[in-house]
C-alpha cells in the first residue's frame, strides 16, 4: 500500500536536509505509528507526502498501490487515496461543511473517472455517515472549522475522513495539545474507519493515543530517520523511559 524507500527531502530555500533516508511499509488494514522527539522530520515527511511546497526530494521514491506520489498534484494524490488530517485544520468563512464536503467528495469521484454524487444522494451520505460517527448533523450547516472547538474540528476531520473513504490515513498529531477529550475522539475515528483495505499513519506524542489505537507497529524517528520500529510496547517504553535510552542504542 504505502511504500517509502529511502526518502531524502531538504528545505527548498536552505542547504538543509531533513530526511536523511527513510523506509517505511504500511500494508492494507495496518496501522503504524510514528513518534520522535521534536524535530526528528516528523511533520516533514507528512508535508512531503501531501505535496506541501517548501520541500525538495534528493533521494528515494514514495509509491501508493503502486502510484508514484511524488509526481502527482495535491487533489491527484488525494484522487488516488491518500487523506492527511493536519493539527491545524484551516478555516473556511462563508463556505458552509456539507458544501465543502461535497465538494472535495465530488472532486475524487471526478479525477477518478466517477460520476458526481447529486445533492440529494449526497445528502443522505453524508447523514448517514455522521450518524455513524455519532457527529451532530448541525455541524453540517456551519461554515467549514468556522468557531468550532477543538473536539468539533476533529469530529469533523473524521467525517472528512469517512466521506472520503480514503485507502491511506496520515495523522499529524504531534504538537497539538491534545486533551484526553480529543484523545479519544481522534482515536474512536481511527477505530471506527478501520478496515482490512486501508492503511493508517498516526504520527504523534502521546503515547496515551496509542493506548485507544492500539497500532500493529511503532516506528521511532530520530533527525530524519526511522532508527527502530516495533510493537505497541515500544510506545510504552518511550513513555516509561522517555527517547534517551533507544537513541543511545541506535546511535
Ligand atoms: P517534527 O514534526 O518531528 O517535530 P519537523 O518535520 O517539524 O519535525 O521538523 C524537522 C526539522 O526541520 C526541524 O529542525 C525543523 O526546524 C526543520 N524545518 C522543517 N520545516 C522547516 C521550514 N519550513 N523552515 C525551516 N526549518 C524547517
Ligand atoms: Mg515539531
Ligand atoms: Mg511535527
Amino acid at each position: 500500500m504505502l511504500e517509502i524507500k529511502g526518502l531524502k527531502v531538504k528545505l527548498e530555500e536552505e542547504d538543509k536536509q531533513i530526511l536523511k533516508g527513510v523506509d517505511l511499509h504500511v500494508g492494507p488494514g495496518e496501522v503504524h505509528a510514528i513518534m520522535g522527539p521534536n524535530g526528528s522530520g516528523k511533520s516533514t515527511l507528512s508535508y512531503v507526502l501531501s505535496g506541501r511546497g517548501g520541500y525538495e526530494v534528493t533521494g528515494g521514491t514514495a509509491t501508493l498501490s503502486g502510484v508514484d506520489l511524488l509526481d502527482l498534484e495535491p487533489e491527484e494524490r488525494a484522487a488516488e487515496g491518500l487523506f492527511l488530517a493536519f493539527q491545524y485544520p484551516v478555516e473556511i468563512p462563508g463556505v458552509g461543511n456539507m458544501t465543502f464536503l461535497r465538494t472535495a467528495v465530488n472532486a475524487q469521484r471526478k479525477a477518478r473517472g466517477e460520476e458526481e454524487m447529486s445533492a440529494a444522494e449526497f445528502l443522505k451520505h453524508v447523514r448517514a455517515k455522521a450518524k455513524e460517527l455519532k457527529i451532530d448533523a448541525d455541524m453540517l450547516k456551519r461554515p467549514v472549522n468556522v468557531g468550532f472547538s477543538g473536539g468539533e474540528k476533529k469530529r469533523n476531520e473524521i467525517l472528512q475522513m469517512a466521506m472520503l473513504e480514503p485507502k491511506m490515513c496520515i495523522l499529524d498529531e504531534t504538537d497539538s495539545g491534545l486533551d484526553v477529550d480529543a484523545m479519544k475522539l481522534v482515536s474512536e475515528g481511527v477505530n471506527a474507519l478501520r478496515s482490512p483495505d486501508r492503511g493508517f499513519l498516526v504520527i504523534t506524542h502521546y503515547q496515551r493515543l496509542l493506548d485507544h489505537i492500539k497500532p500493529d507497529v511503532v516506528h521511532i524517528m530520530s533527525d530524519g530517520r526511522i532508527v527502530k520500529s516495533g510493537g505497541p510496547e515500544l510506545a510504552l517504553e518511550v513513555e516509561n523511559n522517555g527517547y534517551a535510552d533507544i537513541l543511545a542504542e541506535t546511535a
